[in-house]
């Protein structure tokens, strides 16, 4: 994952992320990098489980 910090006069602290951690889509030139995370992908492709699914560690269910 390929983030941007930037640290603003005023000391406030900007994280951009510029390249997509799933598909490596370069996002430096998008005003909302979020956007393309929340339309082009579901939560599987970062390794997480779906919404309302939850696993539990060690593997039964509850
Ligand atoms: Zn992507």
């Amino acid at each position: 994952m390929t983030l941007r910090i930037v640290k603003s006069s005023g000391g406030s602290i900007k994280v951009s992320l510029i390249e997509c951690p799933a598909c490596g889509a370069d996002l430096s030139g998008r005003k909302k990098p979020s956007a393309h995370l929340l339309t082009e992908h579901v939560p599987e492709d970062f390794g997480l489980s779906a919404p309302g699914r939850r696993v539990v560690a060690d593997g039964g269910e509850r």
